[in-house]
C-alpha cells in the first residue's frame, strides 16, 4: 500500500493542534526570525514606510478569526504581522490574540490594534482614547503594540485634528505603541493627502482593490503618501468576499491579493480568513505572487459585475428622506452576507442607533446608488439581524 505523504496542508493542521515550538516550516518560520527584525521570508517582504520594518506581504486579520490554532498555523507558516481592534469581538480577539502570543519572543511578531473614538470629539476624548488602549494592552499582555491606529476616520478632518495628533504623538512616546497611524473605510484620497501633510503618521490601513471609483486618484495618493515615507496597509482586497451582490459564490481570494500587490507601494495586506483553506489560499498567492493570464482575466470580468463592496461615496445620503447613515448600513450588509459575520453586522447597527423598521416611512426608495445597489432591500435584509440574540449569530 502507498504511503501517503504530509503535505504542506496536513502539517499546517498539525502543527497547529501541537504547538508553536513543536514544528516549524524550515526556512520560512518564526525560528528563523532575525532577533532584531523579520528579514527571513520566502514570501516577498516590503519595507513599511520609513518605520524601516520589513514585512512579508501577507499578514493576517484577524478580526473575525476565534480559533487560536488557526493563528498558530499562520504564525507557524511565516506569517509576521497580525491586525487586530480594541472592538473585534467585544475585546474577546484582542484576549486570544494576547494568550496565543504571551511568552513568545516579542521580535516574533508584530502586532497592530485599532481604538475607534467617535468624532466630534467630546471634552474627555483624550481620556477615553488612553483607558481604551491601555485595556487593549492588558488584553493583549503587551507592554506595547507595534502598530496603534486611530480606528476607522471618516473624515479629512479628523486626520489632521490637532487634539488627536497631540494625543497619538504622547501615546508614541510614551513607549505604548512604536509606530502611530489611522484606519479609513473613506474611500478618500483626500485623507491621504491630509496625513503626508500632518506629517505624524508611520502608517495608513486603508481599503484597496479593483472596484474603487475613485482607483486612480487612490493610487496617485497611495504613491505619494509611500514616497513621503508612510507604510501602507490594504484591507478590503477582496471586496467583500463573494462574486456577486447576494453572497452565494466566494470571491478568488488568490486573484485579488495578487492584483493588491501589483501596486509595489502597498506594504502588505490583511486578509481576514477564518479557516485553513482560506489560510492556504492566501499563503499560495504570497507564494507566487505574480497575475497570471486566468488572474487578469478574472479581475476585469469582476470588475464588470455589482458586487457586494460599498464604494463610501456618500451620494444617497442626502437622497434619504430619513438622512439613513446608508454608507455603514451598506458596511453592515457586507459583513454579514459577504464575510458571514453577522455579529460584526449587529455591532455596527446598533452603534448607528438604528430603528428596527428605519425604511417604514417611504412607500417607496428613491434613492439612486451609482454602484446599483437596491438600498432599501439591502437595509430591509440586514436590519433584522440587531433583534438577534448573539449566540445565534455567525
Ligand atoms: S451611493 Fe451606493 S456606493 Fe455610494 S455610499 Fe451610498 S450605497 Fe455606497
Ligand atoms: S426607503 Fe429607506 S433608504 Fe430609501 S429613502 Fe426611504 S428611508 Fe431612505
Amino acid at each position: 500500500m502507498k504511503k501517503k505523504g504530509v503535505n504542506r496542508r496536513d502539517f499546517l493542521r498539525l502543527s497547529a493542534t501541537v504547538g508553536a515550538g513543536a514544528l516549524f516550516i524550515p526556512g520560512t518560520t518564526a525560528s528563523t526570525l532575525d532577533k532584531s527584525n523579520f528579514t527571513k521570508s520566502k514570501y516577498p517582504l516590503r519595507t513599511l514606510g520609513k518605520t524601516g520594518i520589513q514585512l512579508p506581504i501577507l499578514s493576517m486579520g484577524v478580526m473575525r478569526a476565534d480559533n487560536p490554532n488557526l493563528l498558530r498555523a499562520a504564525y507557524n507558516s511565516g506569517i509576521f504581522h497580525f491586525d487586530t481592534a480594541h472592538g473585534y469581538q467585544n475585546g474577546r480577539n484582542e484576549e486570544m490574540v494576547g494568550t496565543f502570543f504571551e511568552g513568545k519572543p516579542r521580535d516574533s511578531f508584530f502586532i497592530a490594534t485599532k481604538v475607534k473614538i467617535d468624532h466630534p470629539f467630546k471634552d474627555n476624548f483624550e481620556q477615553e482614547l488612553n483607558e481604551k488602549l491601555d485595556l487593549s494592552l492588558k488584553r493583549l499582555k503587551m507592554e506595547y503594540v507595534d502598530i496603534f491606529y486611530a480606528h476607522a476616520y471618516q473624515t479629512t478632518d479628523e486626520v489632521k485634528d490637532e487634539r488627536m495628533i497631540a494625543e497619538l504623538k504622547k501615546i508614541k512616546e510614551s513607549g505604548k505603541a512604536r509606530f502611530i497611524g489611522f484606519s479609513t473605510h473613506a474611500h478618500k484620497p483626500e485623507q491621504i493627502d491630509a496625513a503626508i501633510e500632518a506629517g505624524i503618521y508611520d502608517v495608513i490601513l486603508l481599503s484597496y482593490n479593483f472596484k474603487l471609483q475613485n482607483l486612480k486618484e487612490t493610487q496617485e495618493a497611495v504613491e505619494r503618501a509611500a514616497k513621503a515615507g508612510i507604510g501602507i496597509v490594504a484591507m478590503k482586497t477582496m471586496t467583500g468576499g463573494t462574486e456577486d451582490a447576494e453572497g452565494k459564490k466566494k470571491i478568488n481570494a488568490q486573484a485579488c491579493l495578487k492584483w493588491a500587490w501589483e501596486n509595489e507601494y502597498i506594504t502588505t495586506a490583511i486578509p481576514g480568513f477564518t479557516n485553513y483553506d482560506e489560510l492556504d489560499e492566501c499563503l499560495a498567492a504570497a507564494e507566487h505572487p505574480d497575475m497570471t493570464k486566468e488572474d487578469k482575466e478574472y479581475i476585469a470580468m469582476l470588475t464588470e459585475k455589482e458586487l457586494m463592496f460599498c464604494q463610501q461615496c456618500e451620494q444617497c445620503k442626502s437622497q434619504c428622506t430619513e438622512n439613513l447613515p446608508i454608507p455603514d448600513i451598506m458596511r453592515a450588509y457586507m459583513y454579514t452576507y459577504g464575510y458571514k459575520y453577522s455579529q460584526l453586522s449587529k455591532e455596527t447597527l446598533l452603534e448607528l442607533n438604528l430603528s428596527q423598521n428605519a425604511c417604514s416611512s417611504c412607500d417607496s426608495c428613491r434613492v439612486i446608488c451609482p454602484s446599483g445597489f437596491n438600498i432599501a432591500e439591502k437595509i430591509a435584509a440586514i436590519t433584522p439581524v440587531m433583534q438577534i440574540p448573539n449566540e445565534f449569530l455567525t
